[in-house]
């Protein structure tokens, strides 16, 4: 089974494509049990002109992809390139999350320069387009004086990049540093220059009510998205997402929020699970959960004894709810994860193994697609549809298992029409910043 070539000039017909129904919504087709169905996908101008189910007999000048897996291009909405591949000069002392914290609020007092930001951010860029992936939303770590070297790295690597990866950024800090209101006005005002999305970490702080007033004042001012990074913890007093929710419906806030993590939500009980939920579901938050550093960092004990939770949030109760649910890289090897390339299909993947996106699989392949492009607020991606960008990835699979049991190291990446070149760069290259 050789790869196909896709002709590097001119219109083209892929045949025997093997599509998913909750990634094509035009396609008219018999889908089988899996929600696949054979199609034909037509190229022209980098666009897809055309997806109609396969029919007999072949065209002779049609590229046959016998039964290939095509998903459209990926939509990372949760990440943090800032502090990507510093493991090897950084790692996390004990695996837990205060571990990290503190190991990479160590590094980056001590060695974020642009320089150093822009390289590794580069690196992970590389990796992710290599893979597949054609937009992602970065957090950058925003504690003063950082915000004034990462966000102008950010906008340079945004141009750099644009055509190949739409780049985003939502800034981070711990929600105490909101306290200083001089700090916080100039920072959202540096993140709407840049066009950024407003992002905090909550903790339960007793005034954590006014701050999030705060941040809420400050989006509808600069009319910015909002991103939160919320109850990564497994203490049930974790409420965070809660009051996020009712501080969107105290603002009848218009923009998208999007809320990662929530680990804390799956140790409450139900009665508890379900008011959060139903308030998440007015406001109509958005949740991205990330199941690797999840799975990393959530229940790391220090006592001999094994993890007992998967430390995920309550994805299948919030998508009964009509909540968009999305899932995402997070970090990649630094202290918070020790792994990780921001490769989408690596995580939905695990997201299939430890969230159980299967039996059946349903529509969760809109949360590395279609529901993440919504969130980021993305035209014309996330999905394969007639007059919208020939982005796709071909896959050797051909259902779930064959698809999910392996990397997948020799997919086909088509960008505008084209195949690209698929570098994965060599660790060796971060050696010198790594000293
Ligand atoms: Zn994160």
């Amino acid at each position: 089974m050789t790869a196909p070539v896709i002709p590097t000039a001119g219109p083209y017909l892929l045949a025997n494509a093997r599509l998913h129904r909750s990634l094509t919504p035009d396609l008219k087709a018999t889908f089988d049990a899996d929600g696949f169905a054979l199609a034909d996908i037509a190229v022209a101008d980098g666009k897809i002109s055309a997806i109609a189910a396969r029919e007999q007999p072949l065209p002779t000048h049609a590229i046959d992809l016998t039964g290939r897996i095509v998903l459209p291009a990926f939509i990372d909405c949760h990440t943090h390139i800032d502090k990507g591949h510093i493991w090897t000069r950084k790692r996390n002392p004990d695996g837990s999350f205060m571990g990290a914290l503190n190991a990479t609020g160590e590094d980056r007092a001590a060695r974020w320069n642009a320089t150093d930001v822009a390289q590794r951010m580069e690196f992970s860029l590389r990796c992710a387009y290599a893979h597949g992936t054609k937009a992602i939303r970065t957090h950058l770590d925003s504690v003063a004086p950082q915000e004034t070297i990462s966000w102008p790295v950010f906008e340079q690597m945004r141009e750099r990049w644009r055509g190949r990866i739409e780049l985003q950024a939502a800034c981070l800090f711990g929600i105490e540093s909101a306290r200083d209101f001089v700090w916080l006005e100039m920072l959202a005002k540096r993140v709407a220059a840049a066009k950024g999305v407003l992002g905090t970490v909550t903790y339960m702080v007793p005034d954590l009510d006014e701050l999030l007033d705060r941040m809420f004042g400050h989006a509808i001012a600069l009319g910015l998205d909002l991103d939160f990074h919320a109850d990564e913890t497994d203490d049930v007093a974790a409420i965070s997402l809660k009051k996020i929710a009712e501080a969107a419906l105290r603002h009848k806030f218009q923009g998208r929020i999007l809320v990662g993590h929530c680990c804390s939500l799956a140790r409450q009980p139900d009665r508890d699970v379900l008011d959060t939920l139903d308030k998440v579901a007015r406001a109509r938050l958005a949740v991205v959960s990330l199941p690797m550093c999840n799975l990393y960092l959530q229940d790391r004990r220090h006592d001999g004894t094994t993890p007992r939770w998967r430390g995920v949030t309550l994805l299948h109760e919030m998508k009964a709810r009509g909540i968009p649910v999305a899932v995402a890289s997070d970090n990649t090897r630094d202290p918070f994860y020790a792994y990780g390339d921001l490769d989408m299909l690596e995580v939905y993947r695990m997201a299939t193994r430890i969230l159980h996106f299967d039996h059946p699989v349903a529509d969760w392949p809109q949360t590395i697609a279609a529901t993440p492009a919504d969130i980021m607020r993305l035209q014309g991606a996330g999905t394969l549809a007639a007059g919208g960008p020939a982005d796709l990835v071909i896959f050797r699979g051909r259902s779930w298992t064959e698809l999910l049991s392996r990397p997948e190291s020799e997919r086909v990446v088509v960008r505008d029409g084209r195949t690209i070149e698929r570098v994965i760069p060599d660790y060796s290259e971060l050696d010198a910043l790594m000293v």
